[in-house]
């Protein structure tokens, strides 16, 4: 099959005024952390925010490995209606507290435009998951927040139709975007998807979004992780987005692509490694 792209209508809408820097990554601020600036970010937490003890376990611990921001999801969109489908605001009760214990800011999905207004009070960036890149009613509304947001690949999406996504949002007003890939589905199965680093330099060439890529569920499996955040660090990604569970085999979601605090603990150590080598510093949450 061959894939052609309309390098031109990919290309223009995100071009400031031509200037030497039209395609500069321009930062986004979540917090205290900025990503997309010279630092390389990475976001940490479970998949699914399962209980206070489990979330603040894996808060406390991917912070003193060095994460800069928390990752946890409230509402869950699950392939099956049977599996669990997240807390939702049951875990309002205990987030804040945890967060402010940390000192961490936390990401989290938004799976419904009607939890804007409620998950706003405990997320400084919302997450658009995969299979809601194409939903252009949750997308409007987001545009019309002033808090940044993390627009997700959809699984079976073309980068152009990726970056057209996030022109939803920016129409509304909101520039503050991330990017995230987070693997495609292809005639590939080996793994639960396919990595594509391409659309990393791409988007990194022709856009000014800052970029990240999740390895956890790009790959699937937690052995696998490790590697392809090293990876996403030399393809030039703003940062990546791991899935961590002090037990997994008690996650009630992800658990097979879930790092342990230590496997976590060393990826870290690894990665700081290949930052030196790029010459690029690993950002810290700043408080
Ligand atoms: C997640 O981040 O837990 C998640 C559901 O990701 P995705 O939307 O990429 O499948
Ligand atoms: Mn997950």
């Amino acid at each position: 099959m061959k894939i052609s792209v309309d390098t031109d209508s990919v290309v223009k809408p995100h071009m400031a005024a031509p200037s030497q820097n039209a395609h500069k990554t321009k930062a986004v601020q979540v917090g205290s952390v900025t990503i997309g600036g010279p630092e390389f970010t990475v976001i940490a937490g479970p998949c699914s925010i399962e209980s206070a003890a489990q979330f603040s376990e894996t808060a406390q611990a991917v912070k003193s490995a060095g994460a800069a921001l928390l990752r946890g999801g409230v509402w869950k969109l699950r392939t099956s209606a049977h599996t669990f489908q997240g807390l939702g605001p049951e875990a309002f009760g205990f987030i804040k507290e945890i967060t402010r214990q940390t000192q961490m800011s936390l990401v989290s999905e938004v799976t419904d435009p009607r939890q804007i207004e409620v998950l706003n009070d405990y997320v400084e960036m919302f997450q658009v998951g995969s299979r809601n890149m194409h939903n252009y009613a949750l997308l409007k509304e987001l545009g019309q927040t002033r808090k940044p947001v993390m627009l997700k690949r959809g699984f079976a999406a073309f980068v152009d139709e990726w970056i057209k996504a996030a022109e939803y949002i920016t129409v509304g007003g909101n520039d503050q975007i991330v990017l995230c890939e987070r693997g495609i589905r292809t005639f590939e199965t080996t793994t639960r998807n396919t990595l594509d680093l391409n659309s990393v330099v791409y988007v990194k060439e022709k856009t000014h979004f800052p970029v990240i890529v999740d390895p956890s569920h790009a790959v699937g499996v937690r052995e696998y992780v490790p590697q392809l955040a090293l990876a996403a660090a030399a393809a030039g990604a703003d940062g990546v987005i791991v899935e961590v569970h002090p037990r997994p085999a008690e996650a009630l979601s992800d658990g097979r692509q879930a790092l342990t605090i230590s496997d976590f603990q060393q990826m870290m150590r690894k990665l700081e490694r290949v930052l030196t080598a790029l010459d690029r510093p690993l950002q810290t949450a700043e408080f």
